[in-house]
């Protein structure tokens, strides 16, 4: 759905809501405290403001919780009007490059950087994968360097030239991931590889760093299924031996951090590679609105006093 779709469909907050009904609750309206099924649909006789239209009571008498699509989930407390969620949503998974709070800010005129700000950091939220299967086939890796400024104290162990360390890896013709590595040692590369990559894997390309060959070793990927470009006698695609797509890939995440965040401090840089990760994996699906959205339902609450801290 593209943002022109969005604001057609959806004109009023109980639009809204009762489209996340359906994707939340695809069998019926259920208490998302106690799961029971015999609730009532409160009638507000007055609507006021930052109130939501679609509430519902629990009637499980030792229950008796009010709650509506956005209660316990990744909206839960916000005042936005859902139908800003929703464009917001509909502008992020189709930026290329990602879109700043600040645009947000000013294409959904909102009120404050910070609620923009809190917004867009839950929509990435929504957007970490946490259970994954392991890497098959031909995978590339890579490692590259982003700036970052961090808000933490001082004097905590921060990498080469205030930069920061983000591994990626690419598997042929399949999903992208992006982590965020404390350096870019043999110790952390194995541990990502271990984590990320199938013993059975087929070949994992790199380019020459010298990590690569022990990390490989560490984590048991053997011998002649480390396959290695040499970038620096300036050859990036020796036959099959190509890290381009993890390379691309990269390019995209680099621009999209140096062009509209311009700088991310580093404790939110992990969700911010979620983002470029997802958006980068889902490029294709035609559902990639609905698909988020759907994600939204059913992540949990980040309030803002753990985003900050
Ligand atoms: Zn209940």
């Amino acid at each position: 759905m593209k943002l022109i779709d969005v604001v057609e469909t959806f004109k009023t907050d109980d639009d809204c809501l009762a489209y996340l009904e359906t994707m939340r609750w695809p069998d019926g309206i259920r208490c998302p405290l106690c799961g029971g099924s015999e609730i009532s649909k409160i009638t507000r006789k007055k609507l006021s403001k930052n109130k939501r239209t679609r509430i519902y009571q629990c009637l499980e008498p030792t229950c008796q919780q009010q709650f509506s699509a956005t209660s316990g989930t990744i909206f839960n407390d916000s005042h936005l009007p859902l139908v800003k969620w929703l464009m917001a949503v509909a502008l992020v998974v189709d930026a290329k490059k990602g879109i700043s709070a600040k645009q947000l800010q000013e294409h959904l005129g909102i009120g404050s950087y910070r609620t923009a700000w809190y917004m867009a950091h839950r929509i990435r939220k929504s957007m970490e994968i946490s259970v994954r299967e392991p890497l098959t086939g031909i995978v590339e890796m890579d490692e590259t360097y982003v700036g970052g400024r961090s808000h933490g104290p001082a004097g905590r162990g921060r990498s080469l030239k205030n930069k920061e360390v983000v591994i990626g890896m690419k598997q042929r013709n399949g999903e992208v991931r992006f982590f965020h590595a404390i350096n870019a040692s043999s110790a952390t590369i194995a541990k990502f590889i271990k984590e990320n990559i199938s013993p059975s894997v087929e070949a994992v390309m790199t380019d020459e760093w010298n990590a690569y060959p022990k990390a490989m070793i560490e984590a048991s990927i053997h011998g002649s299924k480390h396959k290695t470009i040499r970038h620096k006698s300036g050859i990036y695609v020796n036959g099959d031996i190509t890290t381009n797509g993890i390379e691309s890939a990269f390019s995209l995440l680099k621009r999209g951090i140096l062009g509209q965040f311009h700088w991310i401090s580093v404790e939110h840089l992990h969700r911010y590679l979620a983002e470029f990760e997802y958006r980068f994996n889902e490029r294709n699906n035609p559902q990639r609105f609905q698909k988020t959205l759907n994600r939204m339902t059913t992540t949990a609450p980040m309030t803002y006093a753990d985003l900050v801290r």
